[in-house]
């Protein structure tokens, strides 16, 4: 629970950065943040395959860089955006310090064991994707991988980034799942849909028997950016006793060999009992320790 909170935290501090620095609408640019606060952005090689950027500290100067082979510019946003998060958020420069001064960063929600990433992969979604931009724009679109698309697109972030802050800001049932092979790399449900009391899609375990698993044993199509959809039932993927009829859209995400999965539904049944509002009022009277004013 404390871990859900940290990350709450996180996102809440990405978006009160973004609007200290006066952006209120789509796109948020994270170059523009980082030269306010006189932090230089460095291109540079790699040293590491899979390393997506870094922060250095030194002598009270913080300097980020981004992998020079990423390609796509909203996945560069998302990795100086993470970084701007090891420069804000409370405890990590100190952290980085301890570690010598020089951090480099798998961004982008696949490290879940390390708690100073994915802390600063929710700063980077709160920073770009501030909650109640988000919401505007769901409201606007029926829920499902076109509203995803677009949201990736205005608020020129990458495409995961966008599904996970959808699936956090939706009130709709949403699920979004992203996988490689046979396996679950990561998924996120919306509020709505655990209502539903799914079981829980564990990093690292199965896939169900579904037309994702279908897609992703050619692998070609996880490569190529494919796109398809197929109709899925709650129970499918998530067990229990509630069968209606969800959307299951598929995008091969290229490159890396992932696919995103985007279940939703607009036929639900109602719920007697939904989850009351508990941990919204615990957040409320939750003290955060964040260091303000750097
Ligand atoms: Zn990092």
């Amino acid at each position: 629970m404390a871990e859900r909170f940290q990350l709450r935290m996180a996102r809440q501090e990405g978006e009160r950065i973004a609007k200290e620095a006066g952006f209120d609408s789509f796109p948020i640019c994270p170059r523009t943040i980082a030269s306010k606060h006189n932090i230089p952005i460095e291109a540079k090689p790699p040293d590491i395959a899979g390393v997506s950027g870094g922060i250095i500290f030194v002598n009270n100067q913080a300097i980020i860089f981004y992998a020079t082979n990423i390609e796509n510019e909203g996945f560069i946003n998302f990795t100086i955006s993470h970084e701007l998060g090891h420069f804000f958020l409370p405890g990590h420069p100190e952290a980085i310090q301890e570690q010598g001064g020089a951090h480099a960063s798998k961004a982008g929600f696949t490290q879940g064991d390390s708690s100073i990433e994915l802390e600063a992969d929710h700063f980077a979604a709160g920073l770009l994707m501030p909650e109640h931009l988000v919401r505007t724009h769901i409201n606007r679109n029926p829920p499902g991988l076109d509203s995803i698309l677009e949201l990736s697109s205005i608020a020129e972030c990458s495409v995961t980034a966008a599904a996970i802050r959808t699936a956090e800001c939706s009130r709709d049932p949403i699920a979004i799942i992203v996988s490689s092979a046979d396996t679950i790399a990561y998924a996120f449900m919306s509020e709505r849909l655990k209502d539903f009391r799914p079981r829980f899609l564990r990093k690292g375990s199965a896939l169900p028997n579904s037309a994702t698993a279908q897609f992703n044993k050619t692998l070609n199509q996880a490569l190529s950016a494919t796109r398809t959809c197929a109709q899925t039932t709650f129970s499918d993927w998530f067990g229990g006793e509630h069968s209606f009829v969800m959307d299951e859209e598929i995008l091969g995400l290229g490159q890396y060999g992932f696919t995103l999965t985007v279940l939703s539904s607009e036929e639900v049944p109602e719920l007697d009992d939904p989850d009351d509002e508990e941990e919204d009022s615990l957040v409320e009277s939750w003290t955060p320790h964040f260091a303000y004013g750097r």
